[in-house]
């Protein structure tokens, strides 16, 4: 603020000042009701997940692409475009790990143990949005695309999915996939509107090695970053 003043005239330095102090009242009137001040006006809170990580690497192809490297690179890409906006934005994972304790024996219970924490850390921080990051593939090798999913009881969650969809379709040489309802264990279980992002299929040759690069995940970052601010009505 100091830069600004000097060039400014003595009645809005005098304007400033005063406004200044006004802001000082005003904050110390509210520090009553801290907790719900600070939510509200230091903005949003988003909690990214990016699928898999640690012993579950998700989708893997034959040429050794890990479906958990992509979903962690995407995930920190869209943390870095929303957070000048002033979002608090947390990644359940920020490296190559899992939440199964060691020594816990079976897919099913060590799957179940991983995606609890996550969405008991997105509960935990109170997130406005829930948005797991994954990469389809199938056995054909056939489809290609990106899609969103929302748990098909939620109202807010078909709006968020369509609003990242949206963006997510406008990425060239896209196809127009529509958001869809599903009944995923995620999405039911966080108390906040929760998506899941496929970004594409690693199972197609021309998506995989696109997926994989820098440029392309940018775009998809951007498209979902995107639709994460138009859902909370960030410009
Ligand atoms: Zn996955």
């Amino acid at each position: 603020m100091r830069q600004p003043v000097r060039i400014l005239g003595k009645k809005t330095a005098i304007l400033l000042v005063l406004s200044v102090m006004g802001m000082l009242v005003l904050s110390v009137l509210w520090q009553g009701s801290a907790a719900v001040i600070s939510h509200s006006a230091e903005g949003h809170v988003v909690m990214l997940d990016p699928g898999h990580g640690g012993y579950d690497p998700g989708a893997i192809t034959a040429q050794g692409v890990y479906e958990k490297s992509i979903n962690l690179e995407i995930a920190q890409k869209v943390k870095e475009m929303l957070v000048p906006s002033g979002i608090a934005v947390f990644l359940t994972r920020e490296e190559d790990i899992d939440y199964a304790p060691d020594g816990v024996k079976g897919k099913t219970t060590k799957k179940q143990i991983d995606l609890n924490r996550r969405i008991e850390m997105a509960n935990e921080a109170k997130a406005d949005v829930f948005v797991s990051l994954h990469v389809n593939a199938t056995a054909t090798g056939q489809n290609s695309g990106a899609e969103t999913f929302y748990h098909y009881k939620s109202e807010s969650g078909k709006e968020l999915a369509e609003l990242i969809q949206q963006e997510l379709i406008k990425i060239p040489g896209m196809n127009r996939r529509i958001a869809k309802p599903g009944d995923f264990y995620v999405t039911k279980n966080t108390s906040m509107p929760g998506v899941i992002v496929e970004v594409g299929y690693l199972s197609s040759l021309k998506e995989q090695k696109k997926l994989q690069q820098s440029w392309y995940q940018e775009q998809l970052a951007r498209a979902i970053a995107k639709g994460i601010a138009n859902y909370l009505n960030l410009p």
